[in-house]
């Protein structure tokens, strides 16, 4: 089940909470009680990196294709 982070906006308090992701959104209480609460951006582990937005030398450019010549249009 995945984790949650809240930040309770009357006390300052940050907590977590597991929940189902259909839930995610739902109101949560701070554990002193308070309901005035916001959901933190989870840190995701960011996978890939700058490979994968690397510009492939095939794409686009012409040079000799179809759509150079208007074939296309
Ligand atoms: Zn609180």
């Amino acid at each position: 089940m995945p984790r949650y982070d809240f930040r309770c906006r009357s006390c300052g308090a940050t907590f977590e909470l597991r929940r189902a992701m259909a839930q995610a959104n739902d109101p949560a209480v701070c554990p002193d009680g308070h309901t005035d609460t916001v959901k933190l951006l989870s840190t995701v582990a960011v996978t890939g990196g700058s490979a994968a937005a690397a510009p492939s030398p095939s794409a686009g450019g012409g040079g000799g294709g179809c759509c150079g010549g208007g074939c296309c249009g």
